[in-house]
């Protein structure tokens, strides 16, 4: 619990958006004792204290063992190792449905005019629905896509939200983190899936075969003839229906011949990047009914650039092309995040301790202050030299690390939170950022890519600068500017350690 509590005290995006949904929720009266208990620990962990005594969740822990009156979750029933993933998925979904009841509420007590904004989008205005269940911090979309290489035939791309990716690690001993996304989005081919077109094409050559067999009795007896009036009648529908593409559609007294297709491809993109990204490496190798852990290692950067796994402003139907492909005339903005906190995970499959590394508060918004000459970009506000900046923290053990050190956790880390980097209005940095992101991609593979924070100049490098497929940063979907976060977090003193949570 400490390590997914302290990773959740250093994202910017989060509190500002538990101070807002408890502060609606107060206004209408929704109780809401996950968000409140939750803000005020994250408060708490963040803020200097006089004292070094641990603090000691028990409000929290209340709130989450009984998600419901009357029902106790699992995850806290027994004394058992507690699964970091499992532990961020409840809190996730535990907030995501009071954010949804004060949405409800919301509505019911102003109509549609309270979750209503006026957004300008090209120049235009217009009215959106923002829901604070659908701004949730960890929240994006997917559009998945499924098609058939026989037929050519795409289903239409369906949208499903998500609030953490759990990406399986391969049976080697190292990898890359851009692999692991890559491998996770890649168009994956299947040979077991129904195929609506086939199976209407299927069905279209029996009704065929039913009518020309119908059709030669040169004596039908009344119930023949009817047979066949209404196969000629589903046989013409069938027809239409190919024809015109609308293979979907139900066609009353009509029995489809399923037909599985012997090549068919899926794939999954991101269509709207969340503000924080949660990467849950899945460490768990079965062998049956035995569990192990996959030790490998993965090397992770503090920059990543999600554009290659996100869908640009087309999205392709042929069975055999992406989702969505990088187009040198039409290129994809770069979007970039910057790693706050890793969780590691020590031990076995069965038993272990987890260990968090996470950014020392002051808690900033990764902000692009400017992109220096040698193609490093630096942050507004913020130190991150070599040893400095960031804490590692086993149970009430906290000493102070740097970057480094966190990025060498590789066979470790068991979740990875990466948050958004917001850029700076100005054109100049912008341009600098999307410069300096093409020039990393020739001749390169993957998608890391250099960086360094820090306003007193900094001796931290993430490391290899990788490719990316990026060229523009023109229409970076930055998330607004979340002013409190940067109030909030400067007072805590230079040599004082924010508070840890008691290990439980
Ligand atoms: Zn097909």
């Amino acid at each position: 619990m400490n390590s997914t509590l302290q990773a959740f005290a250093s994202l910017s995006a989060l509190l500002p958006y538990l101070d807002e949904l408890h502060a609606k929720a107060e206004q209408l009266d929704v109780p809401s004792p996950v968000t409140d208990v939750l803000r005020d620990l994250l408060k708490n962990l963040n803020e200097p204290q006089s004292y070094s005594r641990a603090i000691r969740p028990h409000s929290i822990i209340d709130v989450l063992s009984h998600p419901e009156p009357g029902k106790r979750s699992p995850l806290f029933s027994s004394r058992e190792h507690q699964d970091a993933q499992e532990l961020f998925q409840l809190v996730s979904e535990l907030v995501k449905k009071e954010a949804a009841a004060v949405d409800t509420e919301r509505m019911h007590e102003r109509g549609l005019g309270a979750v209503l904004e006026l957004t300008a989008d090209e120049g235009e205005e217009r009215l959106e629905v923002v829901k604070l269940a659908q701004r949730a911090v960890f929240d994006g979309l997917t559009a998945n896509r499924r098609s058939c290489f026989e037929c050519g035939y795409t289903e239409a791309v369906m949208h499903f939200s998500f609030d953490s990716w759990q990406l399986p690690l391969p049976r080697t001993t190292a990898c890359r983190l851009e692999e692991c996304l890559a491998e996770y989005t890649k168009l994956e081919v299947l040979t077991d899936c129904i195929c609506r077109r086939c199976s209407m094409s299927a069905t279209l050559t029996r009704l065929t075969e039913d009518v020309e067999r119908l059709a030669a009795d040169p004596t039908p007896s009344n119930s023949r003839k009817r047979t066949l009036r209404e196969a000629r009648k589903l046989k013409g529908r069938v027809e239409i229906a190919l024809k015109e593409g609308r293979v979907e559609e139900e066609i009353k007294g009509l029995k489809v011949t399923r037909v599985f297709s012997r090549a068919s491809t899926k794939q999954a993109m991101i269509a709207r990047p969340p503000r924080v990204l949660a990467l849950h490496l899945n460490r768990s190798l079965a062998y049956g009914a035995y569990a192990s852990k996959n030790p490998a290692r993965v090397a992770f950067t503090e920059l990543l650039d999600l554009s290659p796994y996100t869908t640009g402003a087309t999205l392709s139907t042929r069975p055999d092309a992406p989702i969505s492909s990088p187009s040198p005339s039409n290129p994809t903005p770069p979007v970039l995040y910057r790693l706050v906190a890793v969780v590691c995970h020590y031990g076995t499959h069965q038993f272990g301790h987890y260990v968090a590394f996470r950014r020392k508060p002051p808690i900033k918004p990764p902000r692009v202050e400017r992109v220096d000459e040698t193609g490093e970009i630096r942050f507004v506000g913020e130190g991150s030299r070599v040893g400095r900046g960031w804490l590692r923290i086993s149970d009430d053990n906290v000493s102070e690390v740097g970057v480094e050190t966190a990025l060498a956790e590789g066979s470790g880390a068991f979740m990875l939170y990466y948050e958004r980097v917001l850029l700076p209005e100005d054109d100049a940095t912008k341009t600098g950022c999307g410069r300096i992101l093409r020039s990393t991609r020739a001749g390169r593979s993957g998608n890391g890519v250099g960086c360094a924070s820090g306003s007193e100049g900094s001796e931290t490098s993430s490391g290899e600068s990788r490719g990316t497929s990026v060229t523009s940063v023109e229409e970076l979907d930055a998330p607004r500017p979340t002013e409190d976060v940067k109030e909030a977090s400067d007072a805590l003193p230079s040599g004082r350690e924010p508070r840890m949570v008691e290990a439980l």
